[in-house]
């Protein structure tokens, strides 16, 4: 289904139609506009490991959390692994990160699951039945290493998730028409190599949706925002086009209880 396009809190952000059905869900895949962050990192950079400065990404974390109406925000530095953190009400909030971890998983309400991206994917795994929410940092290594299969697993695992339950939503992020790898035969194994849709480019969107039904996801429950951030330079960051630029957010959090 296409995004849903809004405003929250004054930020311009894209929204996934299937998670925006559920009352008791707060996300927002968020865009570079809307921050204070000077040039190369206009304006939303929601990084500290870019070269921005510190104290215009914690103004630009508290803009994406008030936005939400959350307590606090939850991040990781991110390392392209498959290692899962479960965020609890003890875990230390932004500004700092919880160590080497690319999927984040919660039951807590209030806190919002940052995953930071500038062409990678965010994808957002919610589980209505169980109120379990997800938010995996998903790049090409990620995908050869199945990390969506990973997160499914960790849900399974820990709290009982049934694949067929839960809803997807992967944010804007590298798409066909710019994601080249002439590496592709040191980088993907063969049985990724059909994934490429014309010369050296792949279609990573589909990938990922080919992983998360394999891990057992309906087809219906997954929706794929079909944006490409290197396409969108008013829009979104992206590492491809910019090297050094900043990273936009994509939160997901379960709504405080009235
Ligand atoms: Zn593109």
């Amino acid at each position: 289904m296409p995004f849903i396009f809004a405003e929250l809190g004054g930020l311009p952000c894209y929204r996934s139609p299937l998670l925006a059905a559920f009352p008791e869900v707060l996300h927002g895949f968020f865009t570079r506009r809307g921050g204070v962050s000077p040039e190369p990192f206009h304006s939303l950079n929601l990084s500290f490991t870019v070269g921005d400065q510190g104290p215009l990404v914690v103004h630009n974390r508290d803009l994406v959390q008030q936005a939400l109406g959350l307590n606090g925000l939850v991040s990781a530095t991110q390392v392209h692994g498959c290692r899962a953190f479960l965020v609890t009400a003890g875990n230390p909030a932004s500004p700092a990160e919880i160590p080497d971890s690319d999927i984040l998983l919660t039951q807590q309400r209030g806190l919002g699951l940052l995953i930071k991206q500038a062409d990678c994917q965010a994808v957002m795994l919610y589980d209505p039945g169980r109120r379990v929410a997800a938010n995996v940092h998903c790049g090409w290594r990620g995908q050869v290493a199945n990390i969506l299969r990973e997160a499914v697993t960790r849900l399974q695992e820990r709290f009982g998730c049934r694949p067929q339950d839960l809803v997807a939503a992967l944010g804007p992020s590298l798409g066909p028409c710019c994601a080249e790898f002439r590496n592709y035969r040191e980088e993907f194994p063969p049985e990724l190599w059909p994934y490429q849709v014309r010369p050296t480019y792949f279609d990573l969107w589909a990938l990922s949706r080919d992983q998360l039904q394999a891990a057992g996801l309906k087809s219906q429950q997954i929706d794929i925002a079909g944006i490409c951030t290197r396409c969108r330079d008013e829009e979104f960051f992206s590492f491809r086009r910019d090297r050094i630029t900043g990273r936009q957010g994509a939160v997901i959090a379960l709504r405080l209880e009235k």
